[in-house]
């Protein structure tokens, strides 16, 4: 899956925060690891909780299924995920090409 905190590379290390609740997991690249263990555990909630469950208001595809799988769910996704589409959009068409 693509990295939550940059869009741009695939993530492949896992970085884990522990909060009162248990602990919680997520995957960044190897070039964010330094700064997703720099989050403040509000900072580190937000990127790897509440921003990957969001949802496109349309077709209620999640940020996370689009990281995983790399599709879009339908164009209104590039509106609700501008933010982090628009670094993910350069990843998408070097795959295609
Ligand atoms: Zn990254
Ligand atoms: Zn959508």
């Amino acid at each position: 899956m693509i990295c939550p905190v940059c869009f741009k590379e695939e993530a492949t290390e896992t970085v884990t925060r522990e909060f009162v609740g248990g602990r919680i997991e997520g995957k960044v690249c190897a070039n964010c690891v330094l700064h997703a263990q720099s989050l403040t555990a509000n900072g580190f909630y937000n990127i790897f909780v509440q921003q990957q469950e969001k949802r496109c208001r349309r077709c209620g595809r999640s940020l996370n299924e689009i990281m995983q799988t790399l599709l879009v769910g339908c164009p209104h996704c590039y509106t609700d995920f501008a933010k982090q589409l628009t670094p993910l959009i350069d990843v998408l068409q070097r795959r295609d090409s």
